[in-house]
């Protein structure tokens, strides 16, 4: 069976475009391959954090994957640091990876800018941890969303630079973004994407419903006040009909009919209804999981993840001289 790899970071809560990005079509690869799902602690570290709530939060987005329909008997789902292989791997890449072109990723830019005095080297590397992220399981295909684009072209470059040197060990991954559902922008600034770490602008899928409801009726628009689709002029109005169109299935014609006359007060509301309608039933598994369920889930997920990664790291050891 190919392989998938992919992974979600606890540095926030899960919000609806880690949903719509790359979460949904995990769901709808399950049993097609083998799917490696990693809660990605590691990635959390690279920006200030506090213990306390990074474990809070790797619990919390581990439950909340189960109740949005991860099998864990189709998914390995696991934490990152629990497989020391990645950071092995990661190690002898980032001895492959040139510099300057670390330098160029836009997350690397848009970190360093966001957290002036607090850049560790970690927002550098974190690409390069990413790639040994999927090395290590030698993945096949990577669904995710647009913004990670950058990040799995040099995960590519770096598979043809290893196998270049030490022998053909790696398969090229794949990069899987969804086509319309890529890059679900904020709330509150709809040029800039929905992140977990600028909460203000997320939709959050497990948040209290009258928060929801609050979020999605103070959405940045315009003041046109016509439901019409135009990314360019009108990526509020545009950003709420995407989500829109995915929650109900109706298509931009459908939607701009519905709502041809009406204002934008009347589009917004039925946004937040077809969002509580469609998560209602995952809203409610979730109260039902216990700590203790989701705990035990991530130890057996380590065990199924470490076997994997072991044994390609050997392989990995002797191509390197190491062993
Ligand atoms: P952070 O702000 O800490 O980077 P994030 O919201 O970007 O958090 P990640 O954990 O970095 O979330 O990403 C998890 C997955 O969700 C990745 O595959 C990423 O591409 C996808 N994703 C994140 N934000 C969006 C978005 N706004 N639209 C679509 N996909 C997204
Ligand atoms: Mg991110």
């Amino acid at each position: 069976m190919k392989k998938i790899l992919t992974g979600i970071k606890p540095s926030g809560v899960i919000h609806l475009g880690n949903y719509l990005g790359m979460i949904k079509e995990v769901i709808e690869f399950q049993g097609k391959y083998e799917i490696f799902l990693m809660i990605a602690d590691l990635h959390a570290q690279t920006v200030p954090y506090s213990p306390k709530e990074l474990r809070k939060l790797t619990l919390d987005i581990a439950k909340s994957l189960v109740a949005l329909g991860v099998d864990p008997k189709k998914t390995v789902l696991f934490k990152q640091s629990d497989v020391p292989a990645h950071l092995y791997l990661y190690w002898i890449l980032g001895c492959l990876v040139s510099e300057g072109d670390l330098r160029r990723m836009h997350e690397y830019k848009e970190q360093k800018e966001k957290h002036k005095e607090n850049v560790g080297a970690g927002i550098l590397m974190y690409p390069v941890l990413m790639a040994a992220d999927i090395l290590i399981y030698n993945a096949d295909l990577v669904p995710v969303g647009k913004d990670q684009e950058q990040h799995l072209e040099l995960t590519r470059e770096l598979v043809r630079k290893f196998n270049n040197k030490f022998g053909k060990l790696f398969k090229i991954p794949q990069v899987y973004i969804p086509s319309e559902t890529s890059k679900i922008m904020s709330l509150t600034n709809p040029l800039k994407k929905m992140s977990k770490s600028e909460p203000e602008g997320c939709l959050e899928i497990f948040e209290n419903e009258k928060r929801i409801k609050e979020k999605i009726l103070k959405a940045v628009t315009d003041s046109e006040a016509v439901v019409k689709y135009d990314p360019e002029k009108k990526p509020g109005i545009s950003n709420l009909m995407t989500i829109y169109k995915y929650l109900t299935k109706k298509s931009y014609h459908e939607i701009e009919e519905e709502f041809k006359n009406k204002g934008y007060y009347e589009f917004k509301l039925a946004v937040y209804k077809a969002f509580m309608n469609f998560f209602k039933e995952k809203r409610e598994r979730k109260k039902r999981l216990s700590d203790s369920y989701i705990q035990k889930l991530l130890i057996l997920g380590a065990k199924k993840a470490n076997k994997v990664a072991n044994e390609n790291l050997e392989k990995i050891l002797k191509a390197t001289g190491l062993r």
